[in-house]
């Protein structure tokens, strides 16, 4: 039976553990999957911003330069009206806004720093604005005609670019050119806010660092994972980059994090759900260990009742019938009567009593009294029926004890209840000793034997309701499996306890350990009184 019931939980516990195994690993998979689909879309997510970005950088680049460049006919002439009109342009990295008249002979030219006043334009500037203009005046001496005007970007000087763009006469020859010279350092910055500004708007919690410049600088920061993804410029910079990523982490490093977060959770949960499952195992185990018990309680009380109760039976029915003349064997069977019939009274008292405990019905008289005066009624009670049984009971009562407030009848029923016990598992060696004695406060008394004695791990359980070591029909020695439950329950309505010591095979002592209210009692050694 026993077996069946663990197996039976066993079988529980596979059944609910391994779809949960199954469903973790399967768990598990997924979010592998999800971290590698995360971090490539991640990764997507960042090449489609960066085309985006780069798209709005070139886009406001060109639309600025076009503006700055669209002098209107009526300012071409004008320093003031061009001073105004450049106060009003804002070309990222813009350092000179030049404008150049192709004469017959001459240029003439004007130029403007980013805030409009009049500038002298240094001369590598000045020589790279000639190199950026003459292909254009070459077009105006030949008096080709320029239906569309278009900008133009020359960056022989790199340090130097130049954007231009022509403009015409009415009919439509090229009268000359405006440009913008470009300082790099400023325009890697100015290009760079837009492109933040356009990353901002596409991401709000603005944790994407954006990079402008060329190719060389991102290979140097590309040595560690956390690599720019990048795209070149469209417009005037077409040989630089801009790079964008994650300020805090590569594509799979998110990637992983949301995987440990997930992973994380998954675990909490699973490991709730299999504490909740055993905490299920656990009491459906207990249940079923509890009916067991109760079940082999029923077996083995009605075997102690019918047993004796034949016996009566039989005896009783040999007297009626006038079987028995002898006056000896009269006394034999009166005494055998007498002695079963106590032993039903004391079974039916422990099952009454338990039943008592049980509904919290069980109520103790507590009145001082003398515990000696109680061993020794009890003592006396069952020292006939011990001898004749082949039991020697050795005495050990310290006097004098001290007066304790005790129920007499509860205190008589736990020392009955060791007793009984001390004779059924003695097994070959019938000495039982009985001891009193007052020590640190507590009035003890022991019951030992030297009989088959109780394995360590059973000592503590031995106290649970029902409870019998090999309980069930297999075990040799009768018993409800009440009796230390209701000593135990006695002692500690007394707020004391039961202590167990014994080595299997070398027999058991069970001390009652009763504090005396109000008392601290020195120790008081027993004397011998019955050897
Ligand atoms: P039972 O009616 O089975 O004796 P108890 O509650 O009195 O029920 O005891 C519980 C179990 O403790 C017993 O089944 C027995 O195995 C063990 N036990 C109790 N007293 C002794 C003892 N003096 N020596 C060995 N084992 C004992």
């Amino acid at each position: 039976m026993r077996r069946f019931v663990r197996n039976s939980i066993a079988w529980v516990a596979a059944i609910a553990l391994v779809p949960l195994a199954v469903l973790l690993v399967m768990q598990y998979r997924f979010l592998r999957r999800l971290e590698e689909t995360t971090a490539q879309a991640e990764r997507n997510w960042l090449r489609n911003t960066v085309s985006d970005v780069v798209n709005d950088v070139d886009q406001q680049f060109r639309s600025s330069v076009e503006f700055a460049l669209n002098v209107p006919p009526q300012a071409l002439g004008d320093a003031d009206l061009l001073a105004c009109h450049y106060r009003m342009s804002h070309v990222p990295g813009a350092k000179t806004y030049f404008v150049v008249r192709f004469g017959n002979e001459m240029w003439d030219v004007s130029s403007f720093d980013p805030a409009g006043k009049a500038k002298t334009v240094p001369l590598a500037e000045g020589q790279a604005m000639k190199v950026a203009v003459a292909s254009w005046s070459v077009v105006h001496h030949l008096g080709t005609v320029l239906p569309a005007r278009t900008l133009s970007i020359d960056d022989a000087d790199r340090a130097n670019r130049i954007i231009v763009k022509p403009f015409t006469d009415a009919a439509l020859h090229v009268a000359g050119v405006t440009g913008v010279i470009l300082d790099n350092e400023s325009a890697r910055a100015a290009l760079s806010s837009i492109g933040e500004l356009s990353a901002k708007r596409r991401r709000h919690d603005n944790d994407l660092t954006i990079r402008i410049g060329d190719p060389k600088m991102f290979e140097a920061r590309a040595t560690g994972r956390r690599e720019f993804i990048t795209e070149p410029l469209k417009f005037a910079y077409m040989d630089w980059l801009l790079g964008i990523r994650d300020v805090c982490a590569t594509p799979e490093e998110l990637a992983h994090i949301n995987f440990r977060f997930n992973a994380f959770w998954t675990a909490g949960v699973a490991l709730a759900l299999i504490g909740a499952i055993f905490l299920a195992v656990q009491a459906t185990a207990r249940q079923m260990k509890l009916s067991q018990m109760k079940s082999d309680f029923v077996s083995n009380v009605s075997h102690e009742l019918r047993t004796p109760l034949s016996s009566i039976r039989v005896f009783g029915e040999y007297m009626r019938l006038g079987r028995v003349e002898k006056p000896e064997k009269i006394r034999e069977y009166g005494e055998y009567i007498e002695a079963e019939s106590r032993r039903l009274t004391q079974l039916i008292n422990n099952i009454l009593d338990f039943s008592r405990i049980e509904s919290a019905e069980k109520k103790y008289q507590f009145a001082e009294c003398d515990p000696g005066c109680i061993i020794r009624d009890i003592l006396s009670a069952f020292e006939v029926p011990l001898r004749e049984r082949g039991f020697t009971i050795r005495t050990e009562i310290a006097a004098p004890l001290p007066q304790v407030r005790l129920d007499r009848d509860s205190i008589a029923q736990a020392l009955v209840n060791l007793l009984d016990n001390a004779v059924k598992y003695s097994g070959e060696r019938k000495e039982i000793e009985v001891r009193a004695y007052v020590e640190d406060g507590a009035l003890r008394i022991a019951v030992a034997d030297h009989g088959i004695g109780i394995e360590p791990g059973e000592q503590k359980k031995i106290f649970e309701k029902f409870y019998r070591v090999g309980s069930g029909l297999v075990h040799d020695i009768k018993g409800s499996g009440l009796g230390l439950a209701i000593v135990s329950h006695i002692v500690k309505a007394h707020g004391g306890r039961v202590e167990v010591t014994s080595r299997p095979g070398d027999g058991a002592t069970f001390t009652l350990i009763i504090p005396i209210a109000g008392e601290t009692q020195p120790n008081l050694s027993p004397t011998l009184e019955n050897a």
